[in-house]
C-alpha cells in the first residue's frame, strides 16, 4: 500500500541523540513519534516480573507465553504494561541491560516488529530504534543513522539519567554503554547497523536543534509535508 505521508526511520547506538531528535522532529513535522526502545524496555519489565531469565533453557517458549498476556501500550512519552504506567521505571540502567538481552530473542523481535509496523503503516511517523531502517521499515522514505564519539554519547547518557533522578557513576555508564552497543551489534537477529541507504549524521559537535533542522529540511525538501 502506498503511504500518503512518509515514514522517517532513525537508528543508531546509545546516546547518539535519537530520542530527543526524533521527538522534536515529529513535533516539527506534525508526525507521530514512536520510541521503539521504550517498547523493548516494557517487554523486558514484563518478562523479568514473570521471572523469565534471558539465558535460561527453553527461554523462547517462556517468552512466547508471557507475551501472549502482556499488552504494551505506547503513546508518545507514556508507556504502559497491561494498563499500568511504567514510564518512570523503564529508564533504569537495569532495565536497559535486560532490554538489550531480551531483544536478541526471536519471539520478542517478531512481536515488536508487528506492533511497530502497525503503528507506522499509514506513515506520518518518526520511529527510532536500532533496526527501523533495516528490518521494521526497510522501505522507509527517509532513513537516518545518528552516531557520535563514544565519550560524548556516554556523557549524554549520564546527564539524561541524572535529569531523571537516577544516580550513576560516569565510568560505569560508559562501560555499560559500550557493552550494550556491542551486544546490540553482535546479535544474530536484526542487529544494530546502518542501512545501506541511510544518511549518516555525526552528532558529536552538533546541538539537538541543529540535528533536527538537518533532518527536517531533508524531509521537507523531498516530500509534500
Ligand atoms: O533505545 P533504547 O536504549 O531505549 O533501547 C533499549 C534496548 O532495546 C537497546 O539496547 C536494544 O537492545 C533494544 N532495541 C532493539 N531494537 C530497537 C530498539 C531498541 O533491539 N529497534
Amino acid at each position: 500500500m502506498k503511504r500518503v505521508r512518509p515514514v522517517v526511520a532513525i537508528d543508531g547506538p546509545v546516546g547518539a541523540g535519537k530520542s530527543t531528535v526524533a521527538r522534536e522532529l515529529a513535533r516539527a513535522l506534525g508526525f507521530t513519534y514512536v520510541n521503539t526502545g521504550a517498547m523493548y524496555r516494557a517487554v523486558a519489565v514484563a518478562l523479568s516480573e514473570a521471572g523469565v531469565k534471558s539465558d535460561s533453557a527453553g527461554v523462547e517458549k517462556k517468552v512466547e507465553s508471557v507475551l501472549q498476556s502482556a499488552h504494551v501500550g505506547f503513546d508518545g512519552e507514556r508507556i504502559t504494561l497491561n494498563g499500568r504506567d511504567i514510564s518512570n521505571i523503564i529508564s533504569n540502567p537495569e532495565v536497559s541491560d535486560l532490554a538489550s538481552r531480551f531483544s536478541a530473542l526471536g519471539p520478542v523481535r517478531a512481536r515488536m516488529r508487528e506492533l511497530q509496523r502497525a503503528a507506522g503503516e499509514k506513515g506520518g511517523v518518526v520511529m527510532e530504534g536500532r533496526d527501523i531502517g533495516t528490518a521494521v521499515f526497510p522501505d522507509a522514505e527517509f532513513k537516518f543513522y545518528l552516531d557520535a564519539q563514544v565519550e560524548v554519547r556516554a556523557e549524554r547518557r549520564w546527564a539524561e539519567l541524572r535529569a531523571k533522578g537516577v544516580a550513576a557513576d560516569r565510568g560505569e555508564v560508559l562501560r555499560q554503554l559500550v557493552e550494550r552497543d556491542r551486544r546490540d551489534s553482535a546479535r544474530e537477529l536484526a542487529p544494530l547497523r546502518r542501512a545501506d541507504d541511510a544518511i549518516v549524521i555525526d552528532t558529536t559537535g552538533l546541538s539537538i536543534a541543529e540535528v533536527v533542522e538537518r533532518l527536517k529540511s531533508r524531509v521537507q525538501s523531498r516530500s509534500a509535508v
